[in-house]
C-alpha cells in the first residue's frame, strides 16, 4: 500500500477518520465481513471530492458505505477503500414541505425530524434501518410505499468527479434498483417533497409500521433484511419455507424461523456461512418450485 496515498487521505479526513485494515463485520448489519484496506470517514461534501480525486489518481477500488444493512462483505475483505458517509448527516427544511437530507443521514432520523416537523409522506421508511444514500440507489420500500414516490431530485458525484442533479424521472427508480446503482455514482444529498400533515397521526402510522416490523421479522438477529428480492409473482419467504427450509442453516447462518425471507446471523456466522447458505437456498427453491430468486443483499469481494 502507497504510504504517501494515505498520508494524504490522512491529512483530508484526518487522524481519526482513517483506519487501515478495519474489519466490515463493525459496520455491516449481518456482523460478517473481513477488512477493509481502508476505512474512511468524509465529513464533508468538498472532503469526499478531494478523497475520491485521490483514490482515482492511484487507482484504488473504493466504494461509499451508508449503513451497510444491505451489504455482505467477504471474509477475505475489501482490497480497496470503503468511504463512510456517516459524518455526512445533516437534515434540514427546504421550505414548507421539501426536506434536504444529506447521503448519511439514517432514515430513522429523517422520520424523527419530518415527524417533528409534522410531514407525511416518510411514514413507511421510518424502520429501514439504512441511511438516505442506500435509500436512493436502492429505492427503499415498504408497507406500499418506495423512496420513488417521495424524491424530487438527487445530488450526486459523477464517477468522472462531477457534481449533477438528478430529478425524479432521470432516478429511473425500480423495484430496488435506480439509474445510479453498480455504476460508480455517489449520492451526496436528496430532496424530499412531503405534505403537511397530522403530527398525532404521523406518529401513530411509524409507531404501527413499528409494530408490525417487531411481530413479523427477526430483528433480535443480525441480518440484512430481506435476502432475496421479491420473484414476479411469488414471495421470496413463501418458496423458502414450501422447499422446507424454514430454520435450515449453514455454520451459524440460518434461513429465520420467524420470516423465511429473512438469512440470519445467529451469533459468529461468517458471511461464507451466510454466502453458502443463500446458494443452497437459490438451489433447493429453484428444484422445488422452478423459480430462481435473486439476492437482493448487494456482495462485496471474493467468494470463492
Ligand atoms: C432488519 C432489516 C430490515 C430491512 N427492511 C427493509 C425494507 O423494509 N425495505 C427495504 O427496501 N430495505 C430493507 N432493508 C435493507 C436495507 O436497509 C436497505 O436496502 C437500505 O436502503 C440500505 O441502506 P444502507 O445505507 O444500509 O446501504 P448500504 O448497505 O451501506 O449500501 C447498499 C448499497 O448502496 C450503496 N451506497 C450506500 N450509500 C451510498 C452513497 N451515499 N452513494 C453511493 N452509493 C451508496 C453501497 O455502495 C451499496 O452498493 C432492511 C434491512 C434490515 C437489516
Amino acid at each position: 500500500m502507497n504510504t504517501e496515498i494515505i498520508n494524504s487521505l490522512r491529512q483530508i479526513v484526518s487522524e481519526e477518520n482513517l483506519i487501515t485494515d478495519e474489519l466490515m463485520s463493525r459496520h455491516t448489519t449481518f456482523r460478517s465481513g473481513g477488512p477493509a484496506t481502508l476505512f474512511l470517514r468524509v465529513r464533508t461534501v468538498s472532503e469526499l471530492f478531494e478523497v475520491k480525486r485521490i483514490l482515482d489518481g492511484d487507482g484504488m477500488p473504493y466504494f461509499v458505505i451508508g449503513n451497510g444493512s444491505n451489504l455482505l462483505v467477504s471474509d477475505k475483505g475489501y482490497d480497496g477503500a470503503v468511504i463512510s458517509s456517516e459524518l455526512l448527516n445533516g437534515i434540514s427544511l427546504v421550505d414548507e414541505s421539501t426536506v434536504c437530507a444529506e447521503a448519511g443521514a439514517l432514515n430513522s432520523a429523517v422520520a424523527s425530524f419530518v415527524r417533528d416537523n409534522s410531514l407525511t409522506g416518510f411514514e413507511f421508511a421510518a424502520g429501514i434501518p439504512g441511511t438516505i444514500g442506500g435509500a436512493m440507489i436502492m429505492n427503499a420500500g415498504a408497507y406500499g410505499g418506495e423512496m420513488k414516490m417521495i424524491i424530487k431530485e438527487v445530488k450526486v458525484l459523477t464517477p468522472d468527479g462531477k457534481e449533477m442533479t438528478l430529478d425524479n424521472e432521470a432516478m429511473e427508480f425500480g423495484y430496488r434498483t435506480s439509474a445510479i446503482k453498480g455504476k460508480g455514482f455517489i449520492v451526496l444529498s436528496a430532496l424530499l417533497n412531503l405534505e403537511k400533515g397530522d403530527q398525532g397521526a404521523i406518529t401513530d402510522r411509524m409507531t404501527e409500521l413499528a409494530l408490525k416490523r417487531k411481530e413479523k421479522q427477526p430483528l433480535e438477529y443480525a441480518s440484512a433484511g430481506s435476502t432475496f428480492k421479491r420473484p414476479e409473482g411469488y414471495f421470496a419467504g413463501k418458496l423458502i419455507e414450501d422447499a422446507g427450509l424454514k430454520g435450515f442453516s449453514v455454520g451459524q447462518a440460518a434461513v429465520s424461523d420467524k420470516h423465511c425471507g429473512f438469512v440470519i446471523n445467529k451469533g459468529g456466522a461468517t458471511s461464507s456461512d451466510i454466502y453458502r447458505l443463500i446458494q443452497e437456498v437459490k438451489e433447493r427453491v429453484y428444484e422445488n418450485s422452478g423459480v430462481t430468486l435473486e439476492p437482493e443483499v448487494i456482495m462485496i469481494g471474493d467468494f470463492t
